[in-house]
């Protein structure tokens, strides 16, 4: 029989898994990449690679994050780092702590696009495992684009990456597999973006909250053809659902918010079900959106990589926010600040202000983190989600 898109995606992942620990066994080299690194690099060289940031999400979903940022902490790490950095420290001490197995790194990837804390996380690993660190830095842009300069600076780091990344692997560059891996890659975009907006539909039959559970694979696997298949069935069968529904009028959800932040992972089924039991569908969500990266030549591939949530202007990442309550109706944004993800959450006061000026929905904020349970309190959540449907019920 044949496998349903939510079984296609994760056996996906499962194999991304396996095959890392696999290639290792063989005496391939494993790479350990951050999430917004070109991942079309890696495929074009046909890399072996692991996401940390991944695997410490998922971690986290199974409640497996608490005891390796207290292993991180004992280790000497502050309280206040990111979760995602210390779980994945805390399993680079004592690899018994997560269930999902990775292998030791060989080399890591580390660009700077999603944040700064990322760099001092990769230096750590360095020494931890005395192997060699490619560094690509993509300075936080205080400007609304990315100009020629900007541009250039960060193309000469990656073609110096990409002969540093021979050296290590001996796997070569090639120019035409590149431009099939774009393709590929931007054919899994727009499929990503497409399915996103299935939400805009006022019946809709997805939950929004499910797009973190196939975001997996856009993340680690973007560039691969099985990805394609796997999001175009996901497509067809939850568009079939949305025809369903919008002509019984099954779904009629009585509010649609935006969700900010990253995902707080160790709380995502709570938060799922918590926002159905107010007839709540989140319906945009930046941290997804971040993913569905569409372009078309080597230029813009890397221009679309300086445009990831993190590395825009004050400015610009409103813009992003605005555009997408427009573009799915929102009646309200449901804020994650998230204790250790200091970039993202510290710019929200600001972001909210002017959020609220310029839409007028009710906006309210929780307390999390994306990968340690112990800064989530569910008393607190409960009382603000009560609030923010309140308000929306006031409007
Ligand atoms: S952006 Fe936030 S969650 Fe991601 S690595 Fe940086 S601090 Fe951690």
């Amino acid at each position: 029989m044949a496998m349903k898109a939510k079984e296609q995606i994760n056996f996906l992942m499962k194999k991304h898994y396996e095959n890392a620990i696999i290639a290792k066994n063989n005496g391939e080299k494993v790479g350990w990449v951050t999430s917004n690194f070109p991942q079309e690099i890696v495929q074009t060289m046909d890399l072996c690679v692991i996401y940390p940031e991944n695997h410490s999400a998922t971690a986290a979903v199974k409640g497996e994050d608490t005891a390796c940022c207290k292993k991180a902490e004992a280790c000497g790490f502050s309280n206040d780092i990111c979760s995602y950095a210390k779980v994945n420290i805390g399993y680079s001490f004592d690899n018994e702590m997560i269930s999902e197995k990775i292998p030791e790194p060989d080399y890591l990837l580390c660009c700077s696009n999603i944040c700064h804390q990322l760099m001092k996380w990769y230096k750590y690993l360095e020494q931890k495992f005395n192997i060699p660190l490619i560094l690509i830095d993509v300075p936080y842009n205080t400007e609304y684009e990315t100009d020629d300069v900007r541009l250039a600076y960060i193309k000469e780091q990656f073609y110096e990456a990409i002969r540093e990344l021979e050296n290590i692997t001996g796997h070569k560059f090639s120019e035409q597999k590149f431009k099939d891996i774009m393709s590929i890659s931007n054919q899994a975009g727009r499929l990503w973006n497409r399915i996103s907006d299935l939400l805009i539909e006022d019946s809709t039959a997805l939950r929004g909250t499910d797009l973190f559970n196939y975001m997996g694979l856009v993340v680690c696997q973007r560039g691969k053809k099985e990805t394609i298949e796997a999001l175009q069935l996901l497509y067809d069968e939850l568009k079939e659902k949305n025809n369903k529904y919008k002509n019984k009028k099954k779904i009629d959800w009585k509010y649609r918010v935006l969700y900010e932040g990253i995902c707080c992972w160790p709380y995502l089924a709570k938060l799922s079900v918590s926002f159905a039991g107010y007839g709540i569908n989140m319906v945009g969500a930046i941290y997804t959106n971040a993913y569905g990266i569409e372009y078309s030549t080597f230029d813009e591939m890397l221009k679309a990589y300086t445009y990831v949530p993190n590395a825009v202007s004050l400015e610009r990442a409103r813009d992003m926010r605005i555009g997408e309550i427009r573009k799915k109706k929102c009646d309200g944004m449901l804020v994650h600040m998230s204790r250790s993800c200091k970039i993202w959450s510290g710019i929200m006061y600001e972001m909210i202000r002017q959020i609220e000026d310029k839409e007028q929905i009710p906006i309210i904020t929780f307390d999390g983190d994306q990968a340690d349970k112990q800064c989530f309190s569910e008393a607190q959540y409960d009382t603000r989600l009560q609030g923010f449907y309140e308000l929306m019920e006031s409007k």
